[in-house]
């Protein structure tokens, strides 16, 4: 079973190494043990639904409990301390497009706000209900789970919008395709939230971002049903598919899509390269991206996110190794670790290894070949259960990232990453921070910071570090030429930024595309477009039992 409040399934652990307990105690200090709440403490405070009877849908304080927060760092500190402030007065679970329909009559009719739910795996705030009249339905789509079909002539799939991950991938690889979009959230993500979030996967480089996957499907809307037929190009006037990307459950509720597919590819690696420092890394990749090498994935870390992945790894003998045979060929402490993959027949895949490791002898890599790349796809989905034993060990772990163009990315990176780093310098913390260029483009690339600081006992004073660290990078994103969310969305907590990238005009276009839709302002209210998250989070923990209720 899913946690209800942490990352994954329950029954998957991954314990810290001790090294790695070491590491982090001298760089940020000790964490703190927190009590939290537990699910029994948390079920106890629930309000009263204020919806009324209908078989449409559960009231049960479990359901209403799972589905009130996502997985950003504010859900964690609200769902440990029992903060939760808002929860869905109802959870409906519909199996068929016309069950959907028909729950958006219902909802229309009673004045209820709905909010739609894949796999609950937002980090931004997208699915959390907010304050206020009316009552909230939340709109589970995880029993719409099928492929309905596949046409291997167009290289096609129709698929239910509620399928996650694994079983999308399942249902595809049986037929010999594969759909290549794999998230680090694959596990508890769905393809519906994909389209909804504009999201991409690790492998983007060959397989696309969902944009490029998305062709056509069908929305259930306040207005009527929205069809997106499929065809391989138009031109007929602005596409409409792009409206529905990104649209965060706010124009309506995707049930099905139709997809591009992939035949299942004869050969795929991931090989490591080392760099001396970041600039000889940075310079190696943006070749690699501007020389049509076909990688399906580049991934490269700076000397902080190198040196936790090796500690973190625990083979410390092996390490221990590695570190003095690269100082001998005078890689030392600014080494920066490359993970590649390359994906496709096996002549494509051995050419591409081939020019990568050409290209980046010259910036200085050293290759390494399978050992580590091999260790990276065995944990490149159990990374994030590390959050979960991070936190006990009182720690808090949150991630953001960005894109621009290659003349700013490198330094960017660097100057961010420092910020956050000196971020609770003034409440004399240190914050371990590091980043790794995620997703690269012939014309810049995104990069993915990581930050980890300790724990507060109060959990307002643990909501008021996040958001001075947050609000620090988010601004620096901005003054330097970034996006305000390369893959994770906007939600609640980027809406405040959103306007400085959108413009007034472009946010009235956005609002104005959601009154077509949703007339009555039902439709996951106060995200995407909406006010400033900080003093959303705090009006909703101010407003909790805690956890003794
Ligand atoms: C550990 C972890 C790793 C992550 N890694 C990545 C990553 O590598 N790449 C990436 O892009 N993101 C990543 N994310 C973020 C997250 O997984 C994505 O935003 C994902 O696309 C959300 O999908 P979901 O099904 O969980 O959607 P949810 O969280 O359930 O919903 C997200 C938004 O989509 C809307 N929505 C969902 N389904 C529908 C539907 N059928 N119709 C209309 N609206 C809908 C919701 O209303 C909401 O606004 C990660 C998150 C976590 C926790």
């Amino acid at each position: 079973m899913k946690r209800w409040n942490g990352w994954g399934d329950e029954t998957v652990e991954y314990p810290l190494p001790g090294s790695a307990a070491k590491y982090l105690n001298s760089i940020v200090g000790s964490g703190a043990h927190i009590e939290d709440c537990t699910l029994d403490q948390a079920l106890k405070t629930i309000p009263k639904s204020r919806l009324p009877a209908s078989h449409y849908f559960t009231t049960e304080p479990e359901d209403r409990l799972r589905h009130a927060r996502g997985q950003s760092l504010p859900d964690w500190i609200a769902l440990h301390s029992n903060r939760i402030g808002c929860y869905p007065d109802g959870v409906a679970y519909p199996t068929r497009t016309e069950e959907v329909q028909e729950i958006l009559s219902f909802a229309q009719k009673n004045r209820v706000r709905v909010i739609p739910y894949g796999g609950g795996s937002s980090v931004v705030g997208h699915i959390n209900p907010l304050t206020g009249e009316p009552p909230v339905l939340t709109v589970d789509l995880s029993r719409l789970n099928r492929v309905l079909e596949v046409d291997p002539t167009s290289q096609t799939a129709v698929c239910e919008a509620g399928i996650l991950g694994p079983e999308l991938e399942s249902q595809l690889n049986q037929q010999g395709f594969t759909f290549g979009h794999f998230p680090q959230s694959f596990e508890y993500s769905s393809l519906g939230g994909w389209i909804a979030t504009r999201s991409c996967g690790q492998q983007s480089y060959h397989y696309g971002r969902i944009e490029d996957h998305f062709l056509g499907g069908h929305l259930e809307t306040f207005s009527g049903h929205l069809d997106l037929p499929v065809f391989p190009a138009s031109a007929a006037g602005p596409d409409l598919k792009h409206l529905v990307l990104g649209s965060e459950g706010r124009m309506g509720i995707l049930t099905q899509a139709t997809v591009r597919v992939f035949a299942l590819p004869e050969s795929e690696t991931f090989r490591a390269i080392f760099f001396p420092d970041w600039e000889s890394g940075v310079s190696a990749v943006r070749e690699i991206s501007q020389s049509d090498v076909r990688v399906s994935m580049l991934r490269l870390s700076d000397p902080i996110e190198t040196e936790t992945t090796l500690v973190l790894s625990g083979k410390d003998i092996l390490v221990g190794w590695a570190r003095r045979g690269l100082g001998w060929i005078g890689i030392g402490k600014e080494r920066c670790l490359l993970v590649y993959g390359v994906t496709g027949s096996r002549p494509e895949a051995a050419r591409a290894a081939h020019q990568v490791v050409s290209i980046s002898t010259r910036h200085h890599g050293f290759p390494v070949d399978f050992f580590i790349g091999n260790m990276w796809r065995k944990s490149r989905f159990l990374t994030p259960y590390l959050r979960n034993t991070l936190w006990e060990y009182g720690y808090a772990l949150d991630t953001l990232e960005t894109a621009m163009p290659w003349k700013n990315v490198g330094s960017a990176a660097c100057t961010i990453r420092d910020a956050l780093r000196e971020g609770l310098a003034n409440q004399g913390e240190q914050v371990l921070a590091f980043v790794h260029l995620s997703h690269i483009y012939q014309t810049g690339a995104s990069f993915y910071v990581t930050y980890l600081f300790r724990r507060c006992k109060d959990p307002e004073a643990c909501l008021e570090r996040w958001w001075t660290l947050k609000d620090l990078a988010s601004r620096l994103i901005l003054e330097m030429g970034g996006t305000i969310s390369h893959q994770h969305g906007v939600g609640q907590d980027h809406a405040q930024y959103l306007p400085s990238e959108k413009g007034t005009l472009g946010i009235r276009l956005i609002q104005s595309a959601f009154d077509v839709f949703d007339p009555d302002g039902l439709l996951n209210p106060g995200k995407l477009v909406c006010s400033p998250s900080r003093e959303v989070h705090h009006e909703l923990i101010g407003q909790s039992p805690g956890i003794l209720g």
